[in-house]
């Protein structure tokens, strides 16, 4: 094992809302080898967010510190790609000018950014929809276009929040098998926000479960079920209610923090 390729020291955000603290995130300690699948795990709320955009470099933390490759995260850089749940793609431009928009923007050669740009869209089974507007496809296609466009940067590391959240089951699930499929092959680091439980043990190495407000690291547990796995498994089903009770706690907390703000109110 060499070092961490996402170090999370002490990390601590607190927002101010409304003439209160909000302590989004406390004391955050995570050590992310290379070529980890990582999920964080909690109901909304908990603070998944605020730590996937502290690792982007969009917002700093309050406190703490957090590295990549032993570098100090000051900004948004090459070494991390993220997908977001709602597409953020450029409505003008057709799928292929998309997933190419990185090369171009970073002065690749046209032919090599075109010789990419056709390997990604076979890769992501969207070869036939090339010349498409984003407006013109699936949500699920959508998504696979906005994947594309962040493997066409060759980032090692990919943040996901919530990438599938607004799919149906079926498209989900398809995504969920594509993109372990490129992660075993491409080698990337993941951290993959989500709120489902099965989509953290379907896919994860390792699940790491938030609390509600202070967001803390609640569970830490590795994920060892052999892939593909399968929901029916009774292992699957063990893990799946041992984190549902993890979760529910959470959630009620959260409900409750509601019912006393609306009190308040
Ligand atoms: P999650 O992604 O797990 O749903 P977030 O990271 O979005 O949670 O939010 C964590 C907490 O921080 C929530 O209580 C939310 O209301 C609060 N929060 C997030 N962003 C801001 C902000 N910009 N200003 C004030 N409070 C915020
Ligand atoms: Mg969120």
């Amino acid at each position: 094992m060499g070092a961490p390729h996402i170090c999370i020291e002490g990390v601590n955000k607190v927002f101010a809302s409304e003439g209160r603290e909000v302590v989004a995130l406390q004391d955050i300690h995570l050590e992310i080898p290379r070529g980890q699948f990582t999920c964080l795990l909690g109901p909304s709320g908990c603070g998944k967010s605020t730590l996937l955009n502290a690792v982007a470099g969009f917002a700093p933390p309050s406190s703490g510190a957090i590295t990549v490759d032993g570098l100090p995260v000051s900004a948004p850089g090459p070494q991390r790609g993220m997908v977001f749940q709602e597409y953020a793609l450029f409505p003008w431009m057709t799928v292929a000018q998309n997933v190419g928009f990185g090369l171009e923007i970073k002065g690749v050669p046209r032919a090599e950014a075109a010789a990419t740009v056709e390997r990604l869209l076979g890769m992501l089974s969207l070869l036939d929809f090339r010349q498409r507007y984003p407006k013109d496809l699936s949500g699920g296609m959508r998504q696979r276009a906005a994947i594309a466009r962040v493997l066409a940067l060759d980032s090692p590391i990919m943040l996901m929040d919530e990438p599938f959240g607004a799919l149906d089951a079926l498209t989900r699930r398809n995504l969920q098998d594509e993109l372990l499929r490129i992660w075993a092959e491409l080698k990337k680091t993941i951290l993959f926000v989500t709120h489902s439980i099965e989509e953290a043990i379907y896919l994860a190495d390792r699940i790491v479960v938030m609390s509600y407000r202070p967001g803390t690291v609640k569970r830490d547990v590795l994920v060892e079920l052999p892939r593909v796995r399968d929901p029916a498994d009774p292992a699957f089903n063990a893990l799946k209610r041992e984190l549902g009770m993890l979760v529910m706690e959470e959630q009620q907390r959260h409900h409750l923090a509601e019912l006393r703000m609306a009190a308040v109110d």
